[in-house]
C-alpha cells in the first residue's frame, strides 16, 4: 500500500540497513524508534551511536564498513586527546565529534534527545520520523566476571572478552518514553522490529514502560526480521547476551523473545526448517534471503516485507 504508516524498531549497524531500504522506498511514512540504551558520556559530550548511526545512513554520510561514525572522516582530535594522556578507546571522528558537540550544547540549554533527533534531521533533510525510545538516561550495563560495566565499556573497550552473566538496563523501569512513540507504534500499519540485537538492541526499547504493551495491543502487524541465521549472529555479540539471558542463540529464540507481540518472524532461507517449531509457537514464518550486503538487497528486503500491508 502507498503512503502505509511504518514504523520500525531499532538498533545501529544492523538495522539501518534495513532502515535505509525502507526509506527508499517510503520515505516520508516511516518512523524509526531508536534505541538509547548505548548512549554514554564520552569526554563531557553525550553520544547516541544508534541515533546517529540511523541518521547518518539516511541521510547519507554513514561509514558504510565500519556501520557507524561519517565516511571519509578524520581522527586528529582523537590523536591529539591521546597525545595529552587521555584514553582514547572509543573512537570519535573529527566530522562525528561535531555532532556530539552541538548534541551536548543542546542538552545543556534544555532541549531533549527527541528535539535534538528531530532538529538534527531536519539539517540533512531527512523526511522520515527519527525518534528515541525516551529522553531519560536509560544505560544497558553488562555485568562480567562479577563486575558492572557501560555496554560500551564491554564491548569496545574491553573487546568483548569477559564472561557475561547479566544484562541490564539501568533506569528503564522508570523511565517515560518520548513523544509519539506510543502513538508511532499504535497508528502504524505495519511495525517492524529490524534485525538487530534483541538484547543490546531491543531489549532496551521493551525495557521503556508501555512499548510492549503498545506493541502488543496495535492492530498493525509486528513482524522481526531475524539478525540469527542459523545459530549464529550475522555481527557483534547477540549471541553472548542471549546465552547470558538464557535465550536460544537462534531465530526461534529471538521469536521467543518477542513472542507476546510477535506476528510474523522473517527467517532466513537456510532456516526454513525452523517453520513448523516457530508457527508451533504461533509466530507465522516468512522465509527469504535476509543478508543485505548491498543497496540492492536492502531495498529487496524492504519491499518483501511490505508486500502485503
Ligand atoms: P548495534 O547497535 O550496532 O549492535 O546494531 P543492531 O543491533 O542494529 O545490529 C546488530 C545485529 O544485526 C546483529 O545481531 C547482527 O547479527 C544483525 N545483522 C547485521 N547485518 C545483518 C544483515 O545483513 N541481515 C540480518 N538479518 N541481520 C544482520
Amino acid at each position: 500500500m502507498k503512503g502505509a504508516r511504518i514504523t520500525a524498531l531499532a538498533g545501529g549497524t544492523g538495522s539501518v540497513k534495513l532502515v535505509r531500504g525502507l526509506y527508499t522506498i517510503n520515505r516520508s511514512t516511516l518512523t524509526v524508534i531508536v534505541n538509547v540504551g548505548d548512549n554514554v558520556w564520552m569526554h563531557g559530550l553525550y553520544v547516541c551511536p544508534d541515533i546517529d548511526t540511523i541518521v547518518y545512513g539516511l541521510a547519507g554520510i554513514l561509514d558504510q564498513p565500519r556501520g557507524w561514525g561519517v565516511k571519509d572522516d578524520t581522527f586528529n582530535f582523537q590523536k591529539q586527546l591521546a597525545s595529552l594522556g587521555e584514553e582514547t578507546w572509543f573512537q570519535l571522528g573529527d566530522r562525528d565529534l561535531a555532532t556530539h558537540v552541538w548534541r551536548t550544547m543542546r542538552l545543556r540549554k534544555g532541549a531533549t534527545v527527541s528535539e535534538i533527533t528531530k532538529a538534527l534531521c531536519e539539517r540533512f533533510s531527512i523526511e522520515a520520523k527519527v525518534i528515541p525510545v525516551t529522553n531519560e538516561f536509560v544505560e544497558t550495563r553488562v555485568v562480567a566476571d562479577h563486575e558492572e560495566m557501560h555496554l560500551q565499556e564491554f564491548w569496545v573497550k574491553r573487546r568483548g572478552r569477559d564472561t557475561v552473566t547479566r544484562i541490564k538496563y539501568f533506569r528503564a523501569a522508570k523511565a517515560q518514553p518520548a513523544p509519539e512513540v506510543l502513538d508511532a507504534i499504535g497508528s502504524a500499519d505495519l511495525v517492524i522490529i529490524c534485525p538487530a540485537n534483541p538484547i543490546s538492541s531491543i531489549g532496551p526499547i521493551l525495557a521503556v514502560p508501555g512499548v510492549r504493551r503498545a506493541l502488543s495491543r496495535t492492530s498493525a502487524k509486528v513482524l522481526a526480521v531475524s539478525p540469527i541465521i542459523g545459530s549464529n549472529p550475522v555481527s557483534g555479540p547477540a549471541g553472548t547476551f542471549m546465552k547470558a539471558m538464557k535465550i536460544e542463540v537462534s531465530p526461534l529464540g529471538v521469536a521467543l523473545f518477542y513472542r507476546s507481540f510477535l506476528d510474523e518472524m522473517v527467517l532466513h532461507i537456510s532456516d526454513r526448517n525452523l517453520a513448523p517449531r516457530m508457527t508451533g509457537i504461533g509466530v507465522k514464518p516468512k522465509i527469504t534471503d535476509v543478508l543485505m550486503r548491498s543497496a540492492e538487497d536492502e531495498i529487496r528486503l524492504a519491499k518483501f516485507l511490505v508486500t502485503d500491508v
